[in-house]
């Protein structure tokens, strides 16, 4: 029996190198994304070539609906689910200094980064409590927040964002303790500066930062670098560490003098 995950956000950027990572794994996969599934056929078609099965289930992770068919579709496709991978997430749209944020960019940042991985966590841990942990599962179950070292570090032009990935550390701890007894566990996962989509528009500011020692190894971070981390958590290489954060970051947040 081959486990099986739901990866929002999955058919590209940090979610594709999650997915890659736990194809290599063997598992089946339910991505989820904005795009239609014509957009997403080459990243599929990738992910096909291993012996896995990998389904494509647009939907808004900020609406409840889209949620709630996201869990159906996975269930009714392969029948359990092992891990949930909350990956998808926005910008601050517009990237306002603190003196001009709207309203309007706080509910939608707040609605995809922190309200939407919440209560589809709170969907998919009401069917894992409901089907109890069995012998012959073929790993432990788990729940990833992908949050961000925007949670620890303050940009002035995006504090919805912060914010956002601020209480998902707090919704990691949560998590951890309501399922701790159902033998379900759940990690938060901080990214620092990853080659992505998401921050393609600040590839030059971030070259000259990273070559001047913004982070303690002087690279990019690769989507395959949190892809590893992931995999590592959700077949149980790191296994007693609920609730706790494993920051991707290449050193950033040390602090040096
Ligand atoms: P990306 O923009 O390349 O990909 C984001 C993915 O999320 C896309 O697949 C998109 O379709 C999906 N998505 C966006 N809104 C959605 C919604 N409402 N419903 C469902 N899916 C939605 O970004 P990325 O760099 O791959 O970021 C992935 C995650 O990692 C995000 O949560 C981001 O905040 C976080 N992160 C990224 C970096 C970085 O440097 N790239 C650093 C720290 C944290």
């Amino acid at each position: 029996m081959r486990p099986v995950a739901i990866i929002t956000g999955g058919a590209r950027g940090i979610g594709l190198g999650i997915a890659r990572q736990l194809a290599q794994a063997g598992w089946d996969l339910a991505l989820n994304g904005m795009r239609q599934p014509d957009d997403v056929l080459q990243p599929l078609e990738e992910l096909r070539c291993h012996p896995v099965t990998v389904e494509y289930f647009r939907g808004d992770i900020s609406s409840a609906a889209d949620r709630q068919q996201l869990v159906t579709r996975t269930l009714e496709r392969f029948g359990r689910i092992d891990s949930l991978v909350n990956n998808a997430g926005i910008t601050s749209p517009g990237r306002k200094d603190l003196l001009d944020a709207t309203e309007e960019s706080f509910d939608q940042v707040m609605g995809v980064n922190l309200k939407g991985p919440f209560f589809l966590t709170q969907l998919v841990a009401r069917e894992m409590v409901a089907r109890p942990a069995a012998a012959d599962d073929p790993v432990r179950r788990s729940i990833i927040f992908v949050s961000s070292i925007s949670g620890e570090f303050v940009s002035t032009n995006r504090g919805d964002y912060c914010l956002s990935k601020s209480a998902l550390g707090m919704a990691t701890r949560l998590w951890a303790a309501r399922l701790a007894l159902h033998e379900i566990d759940v990690f938060e996962v901080s990214p620092g500066v990853i080659r992505s989509d998401m921050t393609a528009a600040v590839t030059e500011k971030y070259d000259h930062l990273i070559a001047d020692g913004l982070t303690l190894q002087r690279r990019w971070g690769e989507s395959e670098d949190v892809g590893k981390a992931v995999r590592a958590l959700v077949t149980g290489q790191i296994p007693y560490a609920t609730g706790q954060v494993l920051r991707i970051d290449g050193g950033m947040t040390i602090r040096t003098m």
